[in-house]
């Protein structure tokens, strides 16, 4: 069994190689310290220092910014190798032929080198780039809330007149430490993101029309077992229109609702949706009774990959003609037992 960096079951290697250079070696957390504590001993006098002004603290976040720029163009280069693992799986998995990975580091670089090697179209070679484009700016977002941490960290230790010692022990602790905050965002923008671009690669090979299945590893969440695993979904060719201001009563808003339910395409998420069943009234205010609603429709989670961070679940094709998912989740082929497809046929393609 293939465990990942989080210590959670992943179904391929090369996914595994890619998670741990992306979180080990290109983003780093642990690299990221010891420039971050050099940079702060180099730059300021830590002997008589109360405070940090407004214009200093600055000057950190922009060296935090920095750092993480150019490791972010580094990270799009295992995103896009991510990729095309997804589209080498998926051509196996419509061919049957097997097609070798060979080593994850000698796949292309960029989106055009790819385009070249695998004679994409210009619309192919565009949807890479945008799965690449993607998974980069939530990176860019993790830069940011990493900025707003170690400035927190910076005040909080000079206020309560720990000086440089009490930053550096903060901010150790947030990068370096299993539960360390900053430590967690990176390694699941690798985990996350990783999976993402595989199996957007994965999806963009199927047509639209095509089935795909869930396919979750057996540690994985209660929604994931239920929502995804052994679930079939029609791909589409792309997002159905936003239905997030539509009355949620009306006949549009229903079939768009439906379409979630579905059907899957490139790119699908779930930004801005949770698995919980009810949300709060007054967002400050706690989770008593008279401050909790239920959702609407286009605020619950849906069946997407991942579905939430951290998630390992994949697509796989299948073709319901021929193939069905029994109830342990298992492909399986029509000619085998003709009763178990009709049942399932009935009630999972309609
Ligand atoms: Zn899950
Ligand atoms: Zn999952």
């Amino acid at each position: 069994m293939l465990t990942g960096i989080d210590g959670k079951i992943l179904h391929l290697r090369e996914l595994d190689f890619i998670e741990r250079t992306l979180y080990g070696e290109v983003l780093s957390p642990e690299e990221f310290y010891k420039e971050l504590k050099k940079y702060l001993e180099n730059n300021f006098d830590w002997k008589n220092k109360q405070v940090f002004t407004t214009g200093e603290l600055k000057r950190v976040d922009d060296f935090i910014s920095s750092f993480f720029a150019g490791r972010i163009e580094e990270a799009k280069i295992w995103l896009l190798r991510a990729y095309i693992i997804g589209r080498y799986l998926a051509q196996t998995d419509l061919t049957g032929v097997i097609f070798n990975i060979g080593q994850v580091n000698k796949l292309p670089k960029f989106v055009l080198d790819a385009a070249q090697r695998y004679g994409l179209t210009l619309e192919e070679a565009e949807a890479m780039r945008l799965a690449i484009e993607d998974g980069a700016s939530l990176m860019s977002n993790t830069t940011a809330g990493t900025v707003q941490t170690v400035r927190n960290a910076i005040v909080e230790a000079l206020k309560q007149g720990k000086g440089s010692a009490g930053v550096y022990d903060k901010i150790k602790e947030l990068i370096t430490k299993d539960t360390g905050e900053l430590n967690r965002d990176w390694m699941r923008v690798a985990v996350s993101e990783t999976n993402s671009a595989f199996n957007n690669g994965y999806l963009a090979m199927m047509k639209p029309g095509d089935y795909v299945a869930g396919m979750s590893m057996p540690d994985a969440c209660d929604f994931c077992l239920t929502e995804i695993n052994g679930q079939v979904f029609k791909v589409r060719a792309g997002a159905p229109k936003d239905y997030t201001n539509l009355d949620p009563n009306s006949e549009e808003y229903r079939k768009i609702a439906e379409i979630w339910e579905k059907e899957v395409w490139v790119g699908k998420n779930n930004f801005g949706r949770s698995t919980s069943r009810r949300k709060r009234i007054n967002p400050l205010l706690g989770n008593f009774k008279d401050n909790l609603i239920e959702k609407e429709h286009h605020e619950h989670s849906m069946a997407s990959i991942p579905a939430h961070p951290f998630c390992r679940c994949r697509w796989i094709h299948i073709n319901p003609e021929v193939q069905w998912i029994d109830k342990d989740g298992q492909i399986r082929l029509r000619v085998e037992d003709e009763d178990g497809w009709e049942r399932w046929h009935g009630i999972a393609i309609d």
